[in-house]
């Protein structure tokens, strides 16, 4: 959950707060059917299925085959066209292992639900970005921007995926994070690339690593319908490569569309310009879910290495490099020994004031005293931890303590005055981590 936290929060300062182009909102979860009629997801919001003929259990044959032959087939296949290709690429049931399916059909991925004293049909958002567009109104109406200015929005979209698997990657319930971003048409290419390539920097600022990442250009015959133009940040997942995130130039589609069912127009005018005409301004949407993002930090993060211990001889640690602002617990503060009254009771105040020190950054810090020194590093190597901070017996005398650096090993010597004051400023320069958050 603080892995979690800590990236939408480095997620909403560099993207909303840290830029002037920017507003964030939080639309509603439950919405009419009429949204979605209209975004199109009541007819085109599906995805092929078969069913195993004995079993019954349902396949995505499109994954399945790539799960075959390692290779995707073509997306303007038809229905018919997949459930041959299936055919010949083998493909089993999952469950029972048998080759017998049923023709492969088209399956819609809205979650259903009901609403109000009459029960009336709605539909759980499968995407938070509906959301801002019919509230485009209200937004311009509200925070008097001129062009170009984007749109933020962290929260929950519901898809009833036929087969939710690979941990983190594909489930039922997951967290967005989406940028509706609103400029000139004439415009739209040049941002449309600059987010590409700002997205792409942010992505290894946090920590993935430049060769994790591919991005993929979809050619013309690829393109949704209301898109102009996509690419794909792919991400090396254990499993191979899967779409990370999707940025796209969706023109003036959504807008114009839900004109056209609400019968008000959801056009721009120009604060600069009262003279022309108001317009539909039109859209680049980079959209990326907050679970496949952490779930790609930790496949990045994970390392196991040999190192040599104090003793001289060769040693083996697993731990997490997350960047010290993604880490889940950013301090373990540890007494030497558990059984000393003052040594315990001086790292519980030091926990104590560190957590008062970090708390406007998030800071989770951990207070352990349990098990030899070298045990806890190791344990905090593997949750990511960047600093151990032990208080021994000296500590008592002078008000030092001996604060440990997860990447390097090192151990340097720190007043709890200059540790408090570091904490205080969010940074860690103590230590040789880069601290500056991405
Ligand atoms: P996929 O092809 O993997 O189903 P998609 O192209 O349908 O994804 P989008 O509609 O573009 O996905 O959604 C934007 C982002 O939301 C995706 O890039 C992904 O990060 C995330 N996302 C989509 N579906 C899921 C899901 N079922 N579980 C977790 N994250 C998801």
């Amino acid at each position: 959950v603080q892995l979690k936290r800590n990236v939408q929060r480095l997620w909403w300062r560099r993207f909303v707060t840290e830029r002037e182009d920017m507003v964030g909102m939080d639309a509603a979860i439950v919405t009419h059917p009429t949204i979605w009629k209209a975004a199109g997801h009541v007819d085109n919001f599906v995805d092929p299925l078969m069913e195993c003929s004995a079993c019954h259990t349902r396949v995505r044959p499109d994954k399945a085959i790539e799960e075959a032959t390692g290779t995707a087939p073509d997306s303007a296949l038809t229905l018919e066209q997949l459930g041959l290709a299936a055919q010949r690429a083998n493909v089993t049931c999952p469950k029972c292992g048998l080759r017998a399916f049923s023709a492969p059909r088209h399956f819609n991925l809205l979650c259903r639900t009901s609403f109000g004293q009459q029960g009336e049909e709605a539909f759980l958002r499968p995407e938070t970005a509906q959301g801002i567009f019919v509230n485009f109104a209200a937004i311009v109406g509200t925070v008097r921007r001129a062009l170009p200015f984007g749109v933020a929005q962290i929260g929950k979209a519901f898809r009833n995926e036929i087969s939710p698997r690979n941990f983190l990657f594909r489930t039922r319930e997951f967290d967005q994070m989406e940028i509706e971003f609103f400029c000139e048409p004439s415009e739209a290419s040049t941002h449309f690339a600059r987010w590409v390539s700002d997205y792409h920097a942010w992505l290894m600022a946090m920590g993935l690593r430049p060769d994790s990442l591919r991005l993929v250009e979809y050619e013309r015959s690829r393109l949704a319908h209301y898109a102009a133009a996509t690419t794909d940040i792919e991400f090396h997942f254990p499993f191979g490569w899967g779409e990370l995130m999707g940025i796209a130039n969706r023109t003036d589609h959504d807008l114009r569309q839900h004109s056209a069912a609400c019968g008000r127009e959801l056009k721009f005018q120009d604060p600069r310009n009262p003279q022309r005409a108001p317009f539909f301004p039109h859209v680049i949407e980079p959209s990326i879910g907050l679970d496949r993002l952490v779930f790609a930090l930790l496949c990045d993060a994970y390392h196991e290495e040999t190192y040599r211990a104090a003793n001289g001889e060769s040693a083996q640690r697993l731990v997490l490099r997350l960047h010290p602002e993604l880490a889940p617990v950013r301090f373990a503060v540890l007494p030497l020994v558990k059984n000393n009254e003052d040594l315990v009771s001086k790292a519980r105040k030091l926990a104590h004031d560190l957590r008062l020190a970090a708390s406007p950054f998030e800071h989770v810090v951990e207070f352990d005293a349990s098990g030899s020194i070298g045990k806890r590093y190791r344990r905090f190597d593997e949750i990511g931890t960047p600093f151990c901070v032990t208080v021994d017996h000296e500590s008592l005398r002078d008000d030092a303590v001996t604060v440990y650096e997860r990447d390097t090993q090192q151990q340097v010597r720190l007043g709890v005055d200059e540790l408090l004051r570091v904490a205080r400023r969010g940074g860690g320069d103590f230590s040789s981590a880069s601290t500056r958050a991405p």
